[in-house]
């Protein structure tokens, strides 16, 4: 996959996206992530990005000529036009299930605002879908565009081991996932279930699948409505 990102701050990527699997990803070439600084494409002499708001109000808005230069620049050789996604508290809640889709997309463009946001021309001109990443303010759009990038990078094919790797995992399997322990079998005197030990891959499945649908039924109870409840379900959660 072939990842574009605009932004004011191009170095705030290095980091979470330069370390390990998302690293690996793309020295693998399953990945591609690309930058572009905005204020290069600005044609002000000052290269000025932003301006007041029209109508009165605090805050600046990012204006449309520096973001649209940029995206004209990305496209220019796509074959098709890529999703372009704008990061916004006005958005749309991304999901698992929504980085599953974008997952299987070949180029994806991310546009992360800052200050008040960018001018809505450019949202109406280039942009495909407007994302929020929860119902919060964060200063720019920088960090909602790495928890995409992460969320949607370790679905491709080949960047997880296996697919099983995320399948049991938290959501994506449609409950939380169940206590994971690892050595020693005793710290501290807080011992690790029994069960987990005995080798019995059946006793740990059904363990497994109850701790799940406990620890669902009271955290999320949202998740557990959605379930379909099999016998084996009904039967683990009997008191
Ligand atoms: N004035 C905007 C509003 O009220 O909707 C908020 C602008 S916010 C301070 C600056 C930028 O941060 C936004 O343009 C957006 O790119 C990004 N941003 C802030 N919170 C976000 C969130 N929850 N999800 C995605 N992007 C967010």
């Amino acid at each position: 996959m072939k990842i574009h990102v605009m932004t004011l701050f191009p170095e705030m990527f290095s980091g979470p996206l330069g370390t390990s699997i998302i690293k690996r990803a793309q020295e693998d070439q399953k990945l591609s992530i690309q930058y572009y600084q905005i204020r290069d494409y600005s044609t002000n002499k000052h290269q000025k990005v932003d301006d007041y708001p029209y109508g009165g109000g605090s805050g600046m808005v990012m204006g449309p000529q520096p973001i649209v230069d940029a995206y004209r620049e990305i496209t220019k050789d796509t074959k098709k036009t890529p999703r372009t996604i704008y990061l916004s508290p006005k958005g749309k809640h991304f999901s698992q299930e929504m980085a599953m889709e974008l997952s299987k997309e070949e180029e994806l463009i991310f546009l992360c605002g800052h200050y008040e946001g960018v001018d809505q021309r450019v949202i109406d001109e280039i942009v495909s879908d407007e994302i929020s990443i929860g119902d919060y303010v964060l200063t720019g759009g920088e960090l909602p565009a790495m928890v995409m990038i992460d969320a949607i990078s370790r679905l491709i094919p080949g960047v997880l081991s296996s697919p099983e790797a995320y399948e049991e995992e938290s959501i994506h399997s449609g409950l939380l996932e169940y206590p994971q322990y690892t050595r020693p079998p005793s710290f501290e005197g807080k011992e690790v279930p029994k069960i987990l030990l005995s080798g019995d891959h059946e006793k740990i499945r059904k363990w497994r699948r109850k701790e799940a649908l406990l620890i669902t039924r009271e955290r999320r109870p949202d998740l557990f409505q959605r379930i379909p409840l099999t016998k084996e379900d009904y039967k683990l959660l009997k008191p």
